[in-house]
């Protein structure tokens, strides 16, 4: 695929318009493995200008009337909806995702994302309170923070920062996003859309680069008021130190290491067809993906053969053939960390049921960073692998036999996202659910999203929710004002 437009080099958009730089890094194309982009690589100068920026727009932007502010944030929608496929083509060439797949789910999730908000804070969540004895009235008021960092992981690149951008703009903040350093394209293209859709300049300011140099440098700006960060837990350990002391409002969406719980009075072929999905749909790069199941011992010889059986069909390849399940892996670095859990697996004499199969794939992506779904089992709970978050197509099964035991071992966790259950007894469903220590449970389903419920994990998982009512509230400060007649 060419670049839509001029997008070879990534320059950062700050007060509406591109910064030129002299210092880039590369970004590659994980299904070649081959340079495709310069990301401008920023740094301290670039993250202020950016603030500064941000901080200048604020005043008008805050007091821009919320009906004007809507039908921009709409504006936006439709725009990405014209060109929903080149939109979903760039995120596809970027992340390594099946084309099809970003265009069935991450853009089309964008742009809800910008509906949703766009028309809920529409409906005033404002309260008044009358006090009889005391001849006062009281009513609250909601106003934005100030000056916003949205920080976003490489998974569901634009999917995920539009998820904070919207709730984010439509309260009347401006901000300052900082895109991962591996996906950086579709973000950059959203910059030009934002223009279009009349967003005055300085309302969004886009920095590109890495982390911990540019990343860091905004998060201990004072005048970062408010962070809302989608990443891993150990960036967002670094992310609360930074903040600690100067009292900023954190959002923080982390790691997982989701467990499914099978019973043996399950619907088993619902389960085994969307446990396919949920373990390596994205190659397993979703935060929401399984990667431990405890299937009960009744049923724990058939699921596995089912299982491996289904997974050995998953094709894995060229992203823009249609056909393939899986596309390749977003990076090098990442390719190396997921198939080093694989070798630790062997080199623990832990089973490898699938996953060497060979990969037939044309000699354009001989060099990609593809992985094969890989299913392991035999090895004991307190392992590396099923300890810590591996976030590719690498998952454990292990076997159960009573209620009690196997909600300890799900919860027998650092981290604490969501888990599927999977059974026909509603009862078992809501007794076992309650018992979780995790954000959200699905039952008989996964990954059904309804943006009007909370969303965040727990433990290590992260602190805050987001959630129309919640994002809203998040992005708002709630004032009281209090009259006596
Ligand atoms: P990461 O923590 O390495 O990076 C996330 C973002 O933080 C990137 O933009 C990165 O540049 C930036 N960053 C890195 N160091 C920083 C620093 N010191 N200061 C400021 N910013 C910094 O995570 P990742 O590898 O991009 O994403 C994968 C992780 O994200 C996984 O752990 C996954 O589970 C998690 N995730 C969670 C959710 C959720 O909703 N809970 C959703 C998607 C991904």
């Amino acid at each position: 695929m060419s670049l839509p437009g001029n997008y070879a080099i990534i320059d950062n958009f700050v007060n509406g318009v591109r910064l030129k730089s002299d210092k880039y890094l590369d970004g590659f194309n994980p299904a070649t493995g081959e340079v495709f982009l310069k990301i401008v690589d920023s740094g301290l100068s670039e993250a202020k200008e950016a603030i500064n920026s941000a901080e200048k727009a604020f005043d008008s932007w805050s007091k821009t009337d919320i009906n004007l502010r809507s039908k921009i944030l709409l504006k936006i929608a439709d725009l990405i909806e014209d060109r929903l496929d080149e939109f979903a083509r760039a995120e596809s060439l970027d992340q390594g995702k099946p084309a099809w797949l970003a265009k069935t789910l991450d853009i089309p999730r964008v742009i809800h994302n910008f509906r949703i908000f766009a028309t809920a804070a529409l409906h005033k969540r404002d309260r008044c309170h009358y006090m009889e004895n005391q001849s006062a009235f009281s009513y609250t008021s909601k106003h934005p923070v100030g000056v916003a960092l949205l920080i976003s992981p490489w998974n569901l690149p634009l999917y995920l920062l539009t998820f904070k951008l919207a709730p984010a703009l439509i309260t009347g903040n401006t901000v300052v996003c900082k895109p991962s350093e591996f996906t950086s394209l579709t973000a950059s293209m959203l910059c030009d859309v934002c223009n279009l859709a009349g967003l005055p300049p300085g309302v969004l300011n886009m920095v590109f680069g890495t982390g911990q140099k540019v990343g860091s440098h905004l998060v201990s700006d004072p005048r970062i008021k408010i962070v809302s960060f989608t990443g891993s837990t150990a960036t967002a350990e670094k992310i609360r130190l930074a903040s600690v002391t100067q009292n900023k409002k954190l959002s923080l969406e982390l790691g997982g290491k989701n467990a499914a719980i099978v019973f043996e009075d399950c619907n088993l072929e619902k389960c085994l067809m969307t446990m396919l999905r949920s373990c390596f749909l994205n190659q397993g790069e979703i935060c929401l993906c399984i990667s431990r199941i405890f299937v009960q011992s009744g049923i724990y010889e058939t699921f596995v053969k089912r299982f491996v059986e289904e997974t050995k069909k998953i094709k894995v390849g060229d992203p823009n053939d249609d056909s393939n399940f899986m596309g390749a892996l977003v990076s090098k670095e990442h390719y190396q960390k997921v198939t080093d859990y694989v070798q630790l697996a062997r080199k623990e004499k832990i089973s490898v049921l699938c996953g060497d199969e060979q990969l037939t794939l044309p000699g354009s992506h001989i060099n990609g960073y593809f992985v094969r779904p890989h299913i392991l089992t035999g090895m004991k709970d307190d392992s590396q692998l099923m300890q810590e978050e591996i976030f590719g197509p690498v998952v454990c099964v292990t076997s159960f036999d009573d209620e009690l035991e196997v909600i300890k071992r799900a919860n027998n966790s650092s981290y604490g996202l969501c888990a599927t259950l999977w059974s026909e007894n509603i009862h078992k469903v809501h007794r076992i659910a309650r018992q979780l220590q995790v954000g959200t449970v699905w039952a008989n389903c996964w990954m059904v999203r309804d943006l009007h419920v909370p969303f965040g994990g727990v433990k290590n998982s992260g602190v805050g929710k987001e959630g129309v009512v919640q994002s809203l509230n998040f992005f708002t400060e709630t004032k009281t004002t209090c009259i006596q007649m």
